[in-house]
């Protein structure tokens, strides 16, 4: 048993807890007890809200749905960046690379359609 909330924050927990590095026998409730009241686990769990609120605002919320909606976009790029540079593939290719894409349904916004955009999709690859 550990303490996820703590886990979660390994810069603001207690390392040396016994929660934090995860307990295996002889468990007591008192530990648990104990546990909660640690300024250092109240930290992280302050942090938790802090985070989890965020993700709550109309803005946030905003950004997750145009991420989620833009996830095959880039997917398709990074592969298809991956590909010509893999192949050793003349650049040239790209557009034309994302014709196809557009004719198998994965719409490519216009902001990616330069080489400038392929370097970067590249040089994000190659990082990996
Ligand atoms: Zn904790």
């Amino acid at each position: 048993m550990f303490c996820k909330v703590c886990r979660q924050f390994p810069e603001h927990s207690d390392k040396e807890s016994s929660l934090v590095k995860g307990v295996t026998k002889n468990f007591k409730k008192e530990a648990l007890k104990f546990h909660a009241k640690i300024v250092k686990h109240m930290l992280c769990v302050d942090r938790k809200k802090a985070l989890d609120m965020a993700d709550q605002t109309p803005l946030s919320k905003s950004f997750k749905k145009a991420e989620e909606l833009n996830f095959p976009m880039y997917e398709a790029l990074f592969n298809t960046a991956y590909y010509i540079a893999k192949e050793n593939e003349s650049f040239l290719k790209y557009p034309e690379l994302l014709n196809l894409l557009e004719k198998n349904y994965v719409s490519v916004s216009e902001n990616y359609r330069n080489d400038k955009a392929y370097k970067e999709f590249v040089f994000v690859v190659l990082k990996f």
